[in-house]
């Protein structure tokens, strides 16, 4: 088995690295401050933020590896990877919808000119999703919608959003679904953002009252929902960029450790044997997590289906985040615990912020259980508990 890369593959690599080099000033790596909203369209013009897309939408048509090492390149740097937009409507629209849809809105998602937030979830549907209970009423060419989303990424920010609604409430709860495309300057849409522990509000509550919208904008056909929705959660590949995304931080802690520790006369943090061991736990760690994130993009490369191995990837990546944010603060000591901007806090406060952040990373895109009730029954065959 050869684990090493192409030289067409190191050559892209390095492609990429040049690009965010040349590119990057700093900014938010969601995409939702001026500099980084600059960046993203620098990336469009620049043909990365549709990558992925086949060339007939104008996209590079990029092979599975090649997305790969560009979403690792993004996370390791820390900077926007081009958002729902590209990665997960523009795909959805290429198959689902219609031809005044894409023509309306491909070109604006590839010029990055607009964002996108997911409407998903709510207070009763999380796991559960096909619970869900915004209603979407017909009246005339439109529907009305009424009810209430929760935790939705970036919808401060976000031009349209892609929500899911009830329009058979009668119909099994698969089959009563319709995903609608939304400005979210139409009437009746509330956002209020939800304050998280780590100080920021990245997430929001969205309620819609009274919302009308076109039938023209439900994507696919009303009431078969579900399953394309099933096709925009598809495009959430190997999930690659959680791991990576560990890499700067766990680097930078292990050069802090190598440093002489501030409170003990020249003794380095690195010298107490039970940092050491954790040290040399995640970088181990660190390996498997890249590795069963690359056989997830492995199997896509060869039109096979991960199913049990992406929940492996995902529940093994982000448990792995929060230990390595654990064993950092804890090798930090007390300072470790400060949050970012505090004079005082090691390494600018990283580790106490990812202490809090990363809490959230077991419960994103399918909790642990969830993924290890997945990988119980579909991957070793198990009955249902
Ligand atoms: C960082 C982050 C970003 C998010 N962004 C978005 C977004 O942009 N748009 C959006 O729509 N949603 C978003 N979500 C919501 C996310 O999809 C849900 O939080 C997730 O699906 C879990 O649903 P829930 O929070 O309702 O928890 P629940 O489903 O209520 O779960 C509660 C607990 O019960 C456990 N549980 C549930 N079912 C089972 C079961 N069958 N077996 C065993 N245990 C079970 C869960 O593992 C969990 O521990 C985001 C969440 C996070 C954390």
């Amino acid at each position: 088995m050869d684990f090493s890369w192409s030289e067409e593959h190191q050559a892209f690599r390095k492609e990429v690295q040049a690009f965010i080099r040349a590119n990057w000033s700093g900014g938010s790596e969601r995409g939702d401050d001026e500099a980084s909203r600059n960046y993203v369209k620098a990336m469009a013009d620049n043909g990365w933020l549709t990558l992925a897309w086949p060339k007939e939408y104008g996209g590079r048509g990029a092979s599975h590896f090649q997305q790969l090492i560009f979403m690792e390149e993004c996370s390791i740097n820390g900077v926007p990877n081009g958002g729902q937009g590209a990665d997960r409507v523009g795909p959805v629209l290429m198959i689902h919808g219609t031809q005044k849809q894409k023509e309306e809105h491909l070109p604006k998602i590839a010029r990055g000119e607009v964002s996108w937030c997911q409407g998903f979830s709510e207070p009763g549907a999380g796991s559960d999703l096909a619970s869900l209970q915004t209603r979407a009423v017909r009246d005339g060419d439109d529907f009305v919608i009424n009810g209430q989303k929760i935790w939705t990424s970036g919808a401060r920010h976000a031009d349209w959003i892609h929500v899911l609604t009830r329009t058979d409430p009668q119909a099994a709860k698969h089959r009563g679904i319709t995903y609608f495309m939304l400005n979210m300057k139409t009437p009746g849409i509330n956002v209020r953002p939800i304050q998280q522990m780590h100080g920021g509000a990245e997430f929001n509550e969205t309620f819609f009252e009274d919302v009308r919208v076109p039938a023209a904008n439900i994507i696919g056909e009303e009431n078969r929902g579900w399953y394309i929705a099933a096709t925009a959660l598809d495009f959430e590949r190997s999930g690659i960029f959680r791991m990576a995304g560990m890499i700067g931080p766990f680097n930078r802690l292990a050069e802090f450790a190598k440093q002489p520790d501030s409170a003990g006369a020249g003794r380095r943090i690195v010298d107490t044997q039970e940092h050491r061991l954790k040290l040399a736990d995640t970088a181990t760690e660190m390996i498997v997590a890249r590795y069963l994130g690359y056989r997830v993009t492995w199997m896509q490369s060869k039109g096979l289906v991960p199913n049990a191995e992406s929940s492996i990837s995902k529940s093994f990546g982000t448990e792995l985040q929060q230990r390595n944010a654990r064993r950092g603060v804890s090798m930090l000591g007390l300072y470790g615990l400060l949050a970012k901007g505090e004079p005082r806090a090691p390494l600018g406060g990283e580790y106490g912020h990812l202490y809090l952040s990363t809490v959230s990373a077991t419960i994103a895109g399918g909790t642990s259980e969830v993924n290890r009730n997945i990988i119980a029954t579909r991957g070793l065959g198990l009955p249902r508990g």
